[in-house]
């Protein structure tokens, strides 16, 4: 090491604690500074060791991402990386054309940044979000120039799907690090999706470059596949209040996770949350469309009396055009007041179907969300409904939905009892998933409850006893209520629930919603214990 090289070294880190050369074997070739500081060795101890014996594991790929990095002309850094040890550092790169292209590397004793909890070091969109809250204020502060960039990548899953777990593993790691390694310190990048990531990082208004560069980094990894980056940045200039600029980023980064990218990119934060938004009212009104038109099927599902192993009932599912899980509509409907119209048109179908029904033995069960139950309007529909349609009458049920809170519980049993009063049985759908299902079984009286999938699944996966669904159901025996598990797929789990008390069983086990009422296609085995279980209305069957 000449005296110019040093020189450059200290012209080039006069901020440096540590100051080190990696050479094109990846080893340490010269130390300067504080190493005892960071890394519990003195400067010799560390020559001749390779980089990684010096950067915790965890930021490996962070570490690798930044050295590709250079290749490409991208800054090197700063980044804050955790160091073998334990202690954090904030470090820098440079690649020196005057050194023999050895990376330089400078490292300053830096308070351990916010670590995500994954393995990538990638955050989720919660904590994305709180971390961008931070940096936006810290850009107001000091009036830094940030940006907030969407990555989507395409061929990624395909590329996963061409190569054995342990290379796709290699290859979302790298993908990971090099992410980081182009967010703000390193620590400003999330996971978005399967091929979606956002980070914040100082503006440069290049997006194309960013792109380049992410696609590069895992060109070797992708066992050959076309795996290519794009993405879209918008500057986040703190005009605005801090909770308006907020709003619009998680606005953006919904309709982001939602839609992906679109063919341009939005100019800035609030169109980008314009967009989003417009969007959103598109299809709220295309879901109101659908809904006043009845643009919408009916899908069956059996639920099994473990005690006979008959359907006694079967559940009426929504299908939208596309034909998959309703869900996400459903939300979309609570969320712009639309779900009672919703209801009330499946359950004017659902009556109708009743009075085509060549058996006369199906019942259905039609779900109705808890804002709907509120509805003074809808009870008297079903009044009128009932009454002229006598057919339905003791056939119809109501499955209430806890995907919306029910915000006033008296007035929700009023509805609730004067159902049950025209023959009809009301069900507790999804207990447990909420946080209010206890208030809800004191506060409503019930025919049935429904246990929501999670638990039931949850009997297979931990080889758990049922003890917690043994006790849900002793408490709906005191309350003369009947109980369904909902998620049955295997006839393990049947063995557990009934064996738990449960009176109905509802799952894959038995049957898919399908387009017409079928039977069961599996008849559980009768056991007299749970025959003898008879239930408060025991006209039902
Ligand atoms: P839910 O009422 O809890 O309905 C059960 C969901 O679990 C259905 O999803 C069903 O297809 C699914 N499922 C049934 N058996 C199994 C199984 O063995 N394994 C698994 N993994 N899943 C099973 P789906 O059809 O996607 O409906 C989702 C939710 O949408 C429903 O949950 C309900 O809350 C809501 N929903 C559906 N139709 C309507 C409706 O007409 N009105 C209202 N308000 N909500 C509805
Ligand atoms: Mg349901
Ligand atoms: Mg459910």
């Amino acid at each position: 090491m000449t005296l110019d090289a040093r020189r450059l070294l200290g012209f080039a880190f006069a901020a440096g604690d540590l100051l080190i050369e990696i050479d094109e074997y990846e080893n340490v070739a010269l130390a300067l500074g504080a190493a005892r500081a960071l890394l519990d060795t003195d400067e010799r101890g560390l020559i001749g060791k390779p980089w990684r014996d010096l950067i915790a594991v965890a930021d490996h790929t962070l570490f690798e991402a930044l050295l590709a990095g250079l290749r490409d002309g991208a800054r090197g850094g700063p980044v804050v990386a955790r160091l073998a040890g334990g202690r954090s550092a904030q470090i820098s790169l440079r690649r020196l054309a005057a050194n023999n292209d050895r990376v330089s590397c400078s490292l300053i004793a830096a308070p351990k940044g916010r670590s995500a909890d994954s393995a990538d070091g990638l955050f989720g969109q919660a904590d994305f979000e709180a971390i961008t809250s931070g940096l936006l204020d810290i850009a107001r502060l000091t009036g830094a120039d940030m940006e907030l960039a969407m990555v989507e990548m395409s061929g990624l899953d395909e590329a996963r799907q061409a190569m054995s777990p342990a290379d796709a593993a290699v290859m979302d790691a790298k993908l990971a690090g090099a992410v980081r390694a182009e967010s703000h310190s390193g620590s400003a990048a999330a996971r978005l999706g399967d091929n979606r990531f956002a980070l914040v990082r100082n503006r440069d208004g290049d997006s194309a470059g960013l792109a380049q560069r992410l696609t590069r980094a895992i060109a070797l990894n992708t066992g050959g596949a076309a795996v290519n980056a794009a993405a879209h940045a918008v500057a986040l200039e703190p005009r605005d209040s801090a909770s308006r600029m907020m709003r619009a980023v998680r606005y953006a980064l919904e309709d982001f996770m939602r839609e992906g990218l679109k063919d341009t990119a939005p100019e800035s934060l609030s169109e980008a949350m314009n967009r989003s938004v417009r969007r959103t009212l598109a299809q709220a009104g295309e879901l109101g469309a659908a809904v006043s038109q009845r643009r919408f099927n009916l899908n069956f599902q059996p639920v099994v009396d473990l005690a006979t192993g008959d359907a006694h009932h079967h559940e009426v599912l929504v299908r939208f055009e596309n034909g998959g899980s309703p869900f996400s509509m459903i939300r979309l409907a609570e969320e712009f007041d639309l779900i009672e119209e919703l209801d009330r048109a499946v359950v004017e179908q659902t009556i109708r179907r009743l009075r085509a029904e060549k058996d006369p033995t199906i019942r259905l069960a039609a779900n109705i969300s808890g804002r709907t139950i509120t509805s003074e309007a809808f009870v008297h529909q079903v009044e009128t409904q009932l009454k002229n349609c006598p057919e339905a009458r003791g056939r119809l049920i109501f499955e209430v939905t806890e995907s919306a809170a029910i915000d006033d519980l008296p007035r929700a049993d009023r509805h609730i009892q004067a159902l049950r009063g025209m023959d009809c049985l009301v069900c507790l759908d999804d207990f447990g998933a909420g946080s209010a299902s206890l208030a809800y079984l004191q506060g409503l009286s019930l025919d049935i409850v429904k246990i929501d999938g999670r638990y039931v699944r949850e009997l297979a996966d931990s080889g758990r006893d049922g003890a917690l669904v043994r006790h849900l159901v002793g408490l709906c025996g005191e309350l003369k209520i009947r109980t369904v598990a909902e998620m049955v797929e295997t006839v393990e789990i049947e063995e557990v629930v009934r064996a738990a008390g449960v009176d109905f069983a509802q799952g894959w086990l038995y049957g898919h919603p399908a387009d017409r009422p079928e039977k069961p296609k599996r008849s559980p085995g009768v056991k007299p214990m749970n025959a003898k279980r008879v239930g408060e209305r025991e006209s039902w069957g």
